[in-house]
Order: structure tokens, then sequence, then C-alpha cells
């Protein structure tokens, strides 16, 4: 047994590899390449080609594949072998510096949103080397970006590059202006904290809705859900915990930070955490993650759901981006300082992100818009879909103070006026963890609490990057030309205060009375849907800002939305067609056979003695009968919901229809099938309850 420092990385072709199997001029300019985005040679390209392969044949690897993540919001890949043939009949193994740069997998099948005709199907992939190679089973896997032969992104990395180059250009500006000449580079960095179920296998195959959706469409609450909290940080059963073993190990293997595990809140949810690590790096180890749960949970007979709401009345999953941006010499710049001039540079790191949630509310409500994550955000448990920004009692108070020009009553009683040498030295605030909160800062980052737990984080980090990169450039501008600095700071500082504290909210964010005030009161957004948020993607603010940015072009802007609207309209009409399916062919003849015995038994009653009342029968059979009818009625009406979708003119009035008229179908179908699993005997019911499901891992 190797212990977990010995097998940690050791399916990574990483820094320790790289150092030993290159030679020290090759290390350097890949180095360089990897730091500071220097084009890479072809020689170089040739050489460290040469010994990725090397490497990965020595650990087993037959094939290698370009790793990319195409908009369907999962990864994909394309394997090829390093066989080459030789004149003597044998085959040797090869693999050049080409191959490792560009890839060209035929692409036509991804959704491009009318990027790519697909009569030039062709994309092409590009390396990433700023994050590691690494080997899957027996293939040697290339993280690379996804383009049109246009140039035009057709993936997420390639959007999540550009925003943290955005992040990283501005913030560097505004640094300086601080005098701090030697950063060379500011990266932001994410920890996702990951939730999932974990049912069994059996109870998985027995539900079409569970296959074919991830989710359930049917089910009444089972007598027991997440009231008495007893499942939240309980004692680890065995069977998830050989699980989350081999999970660790697995993850480990590949360079992933696992770090903390737990029971979440509803029963059979549970949570990963990762220790953090640069955004770009964050996002493929969190999508290998998913994927690697799925895998092992196999293994054990068990199934993964990382579906956001795959249990009506319990808790659905998230993922809470934990987001910080940081220089390469290690300083956080969202953490206070140690003193008032480097509060004075926090203040303004802070204000960024206020500026930018406030300015792009949209912009984020859109990057955690999914037809799953829609069931969750402002369902009870999750944040609602109104953002707002928690700071905590001190910070807020530091706030006021400034935009008041009060005194600071914190630590130190100092006069919040003007400039850098006056803010005073306050502590982090270590008092409240609030977790109503889409948008709470935590200390030394934000954690962004909106994020579907199948939703790739590439997206939510496009947005906050670029976001807070626009903000930091109005900053700087405004800064570089300033007569004096300080004043202009201070200022700057209080004008944003003044300006975007409506988004500030230390309350409970689940309480309605908040929204209200939210809505009515601040004028905040409140986008329900992603059929009400995704077509907002094209407004003319967020086009500027992001095309400013050099994030998104408008085409791929427009492309985007469009995908993200036919996948929510996709989703939602095989949820439709499932529950059709399910209706009719399972649950109505159930019920149907449940009567029948019921109403047998009460003629047999009656035959043998006419007097007795059959009560119950009647009753029962009257009240099946009338479901039965409505469960039938309710199906033809979706059925029509459904049919009338191919009417629709374009995809922003089927996303309408879906949101209006199918979905509100769909739960009432569901309404009534789930009255009739309450009073149907359990031995008719055509597949696993919900009690049998959440409590199915022993
Ligand atoms: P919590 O109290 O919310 O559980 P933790 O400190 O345990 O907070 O962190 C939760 C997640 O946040 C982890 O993935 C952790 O690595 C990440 N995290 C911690 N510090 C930072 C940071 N400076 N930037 C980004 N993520 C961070
Ligand atoms: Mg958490």
């Amino acid at each position: 047994m190797k212990t977990v420092t010995e097998s940690f990385g050791s399916m990574v072709f990483d820094d320790r590899v790289m150092k030993s199997v290159l030679s020290a001029e090759v290390y350097r300019s890949l180095k360089k390449t990897i730091d500071e985005g220097a084009p890479l040679d072809a020689s170089v390209a040739n050489a460290v080609a040469q010994a990725m392969k090397d490497w990965a044949v020595s650990k087993g690897a037959t094939h290698y594949t370009h790793w990319f993540q195409p908009l369907t919001g999962i990864t994909a890949e394309k394997h090829d072998s390093f066989i080459s043939p030789s004149p003597d009949g044998s085959v040797i193994m090869e693999f050049s510096g080409k191959e490792l740069l560009k890839g060209e997998p035929d692409a036509s099948s991804f959704p491009s949103g009318g990027l790519r005709a697909t009569f030039e199907a062709r994309g092409y992939t590009a390396w990433d080397p700023t994050s590691y190679a690494f080997i899957k089973g027996k293939t040697l896997c290339i993280p690379t970006a996804f383009c049109s032969y246009g140039g035009h992104a057709l993936d997420k990395k390639t959007p999540l590059l550009r925003s943290m180059e955005a992040l990283n250009k501005q913030a560097l500006r505004v640094l300086k202006l601080f005098g701090n000449d030697t950063v060379k580079r500011v990266v932001s960095s994410v920890g996702p904290e990951q939730e999932y179920f974990l049912i069994t296998k059996e109870m998985y195959d027995a539900r079409p809705d569970l296959r074919f959706c991830g989710r359930t469409l049917f089910g009444a609450k089972a007598p027991k859900g997440q009231e008495m909290d007893d499942h939240y940080f309980g004692a680890i059963k065995p069977r998830v915990a050989a699980y989350m073993e081999e999970l660790n190990d697995e993850l480990w293997k590949l360079g992933i930070l696992a770090k903390t595990e737990h029971n979440e809140v509803a029963p059979a949810q549970h949570e990963l955490a990762p220790i953090y690590t640069t955004t770009n790096v964050a996002t493929d180890h969190n999508q290998l993650t998913m994927e690697i749960m799925q895998k092992v949970a196999s293994k054990h007979g068990l199934v993964c759901l990382l579906h956001e709401k795959p249990f009506a009345g319990v808790n659905g999953s998230g993922k809470h981006n934990n987001w910080s941006i940081s220089t390469d010499e290690g300083q956080n710049l969202l953490s206070p300082g140690e003193t008032p001039y480097e509060n004075a540079q926090f203040l303004l790191f802070l204000c960024a992100v206020i500026k930018a949630v406030d300015d792009y509310q949209d912009l984020l409500r859109i990057s955690v818009a999914t037809a799953g994550n829609d069931h969750r955000l402002g369902a009870n448990e999750a944040p609602p879909a109104v953002i707002s920004i928690f700071l905590g009692d001190e910070l807020n108070a530091v706030l006021e103070a400034i935009e008041n020009d009060a005194p600071y009553e914190g630590t130190k009683k100092t006069q919040m006026k003007l400039g850098v040498d006056v803010l005073p030295k306050f502590n982090r605030d270590t008092t409240d963890r609030n977790r109503t909160s889409p948008f709470a800062f935590t200390g030394n980052k934000f954690e962004f609490r909106m994020l579907g737990s199948s939703n790739s984080i590439a997206c939510a980090n496009i947005m906050l990057n670029a976001a807070v990169a626009e903000s930091l450039k109005i900053y700087a501008d405004r800064l570089e030309g300033a007569e004096d600095f300080e004043t202009k700071l201070h200022e700057m500082i209080k004008k944003t205060i003044k300006d975007h504290k409506r988004i500030i909210f230390n309350g409970n964010g689940y309480d309605d009375a908040w929204i209200k005030e939210a809505t009515e009161v601040r004028g905040l957004l409140n986008y329900r849907t992603t059929a009400d948020c995704m077509p907002h993607l094209l407004d003319k603010k967020n086009a500027d800002m992001l095309t400013a940015q050099k994030v998104f072009t408008i085409a791929e802007l427009q492309s985007r939305c469009d995908i993200m609207l036919e996948n929510y309209c996709k989703s939602v009409t095989i949820e439709a067609n499932t529950m059709i399916d399910m209706a009719k062919t399972q649950i109505a003849p159930a019920v149907e056979r449940f009567t029948a015995d019921i109403a047998k038994n009460a003629a047999a009653k009656k035959a043998l003695d006419a007097s007795v009342a059959c009560a119950y029968e009647t009753g029962l059979v009257k009240k099946l009968s009338a479901l039965t009818d409505t469960i039938v009625a309710k199906v033809d009406e979706l059925q029509g919901a459904v049919a009338a979708l191919g009417d629709a003119k374009d995809i922003i009035a089927e996303s309408a229809m879906i949101r209006d008229s199918v979905l509100p179908k769909m739960s009432e179908l569901r309404t009534a099938c789930d009255e009739a699993e309450t009073i149907t005997a359990k031995s008719y019911w055509p597949f696993p309850t919900y009690a049998d499901i959440l409590f199915s891992v022993r």
C-alpha cells in the first residue's frame, strides 16, 4: 500500500515530473509558458511531448486525448493510441509536439449555437499548459481549449482563461498605483464545495425518471425527511465511508486536493470540498471530481446523483464557489491587511467586488441558470434568485463609517476621513456565518452559493472575474489620472458604497420579507427562471462589458444564449416526456389494478352478505377513480403543452412556453400522481418510493 504522500499526484505530469524528465533548458521554457503565457517553440513542444509520452507509457497508458469542455457542460475526449507502424511489422509508441499542441476532433455534434455551420464541422483543440496533463484509465489526458476555425470559443475554458487574463491586467494596474511594482501576476482562486446524493443502483435502475433525467419527477413525501437534522455532519455509514475512501484515493492520484467530506442536511446527501487552487485548475478538477464520483459509485453498487434537485421536499444540491484573488507573491487581495495602507488597498478590492456584483447581478444569475438549478434557487434551502452580498457586522460598520464620514467604532476609534493613512486597522470578521446569503464574505474570500451541483464552475467564475475586472478598470482609469491619489481613492470608495449599498444585505435571505424589500424597495433583480434571465446575456450593458474585457465576442454571446436556452428546453421536454410515459404506462395502470382489486373485494363481500356497507372500498374506489381520471386528463394537457412547443417562433419563445405551460402542467400531473401514491397499496406501486430511495444506502 502506498501512503497518501507517495500516491498523491502519481497520475499527473506535474512540476515534479517535468523537473525530473525534461532537460533544464526545456523545463525553463515550458515553465515560462506556464507562468507567463510565453509562446512555446516547436522543438520545446517536441521534447515535452516525447517526455510526456514516455512517462505516460511507463504508467501503462496506451492512448492520449485532448480533453476539453464543450458547452454540453461535461467533458469530452477522443482517444488516439500512441502506436505508429515500423517497416518490420512492429509498432513504436509515438507522440509529437504537433499532436500535443493541437487536435482536430470531429466536432460537428457539439453545440455551437450556429457558430460553426455543420458543413465546416471542424473545430480545433489547443493545449492549455497551465493545467497539468494526467492519466485517466489508460489514457493520457491533455487539458485543452476548444475553438472553431474562425477562432470562436466553443468551450468553457477559453472564456475562463480570458476572464482570468482580464482580471490580471486590471488588478496589476491597481496594484501599481498602490506602489506595488514587483507583482507579476494576479490570479483568482477557487475552492468549490461539491454536494451530491448517493443511492443504491437497484433504486436508480427501477426509476425511469432517475435514469433519464437524474431527478425524481414523482414521489410523495417520505414519513421521515430531514426534519430531525440527524444527517448533517452525522456519523458516516460504512458503505458510504468505503465509497469516500476510494473516491479520495482516485482524486489524490490525479493531484486533486480532496480535503473535507461530510454528510449533508438531506438523507443520502453528502459533500466533498477540495483545498482551493487557481480557478482554471479548480474548474478542471471539479469536472474530474464529478466524473470520478459517478465512476467510483458504480463500483460500489451505488449511483451518485449530481442533479440540483433529485427529490422534492428535501434539500437540493449546490456548489459553493469560494473565490479570492491573490498575487504571485502570495498576497490575498481580499484579506484585510495589517496596516491602514494595506487596508485601503483591501477596501478598494472589496469595493470592486461590491460594484461588480451590483452592476452585473444579472450575469451572475445567468451564470448559474439551468433547468435543474431553477428548482433550487428560491426554494427554501438555497439562496434566493435575488443576489445580495453579506459582509458581516464589522466590515459593514467600516463601510457605513466611511460613507457617513463618521468615526469608526471598531478596535481603534479613528476618524474615517480622507485617505489611506487614516483608514483603520480592523480584524477579520469571525463572528457570523450567514448561510442564507447568495454571496457572502467569509473573512478573506467570497462564497458564491448559487451554483448548482452539476454546473461547471467555469461560467460563474467567468462572470465574476470579468465583472470585477471591469470595476478595477474603472478605478484604475480614474486613479491614474488623479492629481491627489489619496483624496481620489477615498472619494471613490465612498462613492461605491453610496451607489451600491443596496446590494449589501446582512439579514436572512430566505425570508419572504427580504424578497419584497429587495425587489420593491431596493430595485434588485429577481429572475426566477432560466427563461427569465438568459436573454439578458445580450443586454447592451452586459455585451459591452464582456466584449470590452475581451472575454466574449458578440457572436459567442449569442451562441451561448441560444445553447443555454436550448439546453433548458430540451431538459424540461425530456422530463415532460418521461412523466407522460411513467404516468401512462406505470402509474395509471397500477392505480387501476389496485382500484379493480378493491372493487372486486367489495363485490365479493356483498355476494356473501348483501347488507355489508363496504364503505372503505366504496370511498377508496371513488377517490382512486377520480384520481385516475385526473391523471389521464393531466397527461393529455401536458402532451398538448409539449406538442405546442413546435409552434414556437424561436428559442426564447419556446423557453417562455416551457416556463408558462409545460412546467406548470408537469407540476399538476405530479400532484395527482403523488396523491394517488399515498392511497395506493405499496405492493401495487410500480417503482420505489422516496422512503425506499432516500434510506436505501445502509
Ligand atoms: P467553510 O467554513 O465555509 O467550510 P473553509 O475554510 O473550510 O470554509 O473553506 C471552504 C472552501 O473554501 C474550501 O474549498 C477552501 O479550500 C476554500 N478556501 C479557503 N480559503 C480560500 C481562499 N483564500 N480562496 C479561495 N478559496 C478558499
Ligand atoms: Mg459549505
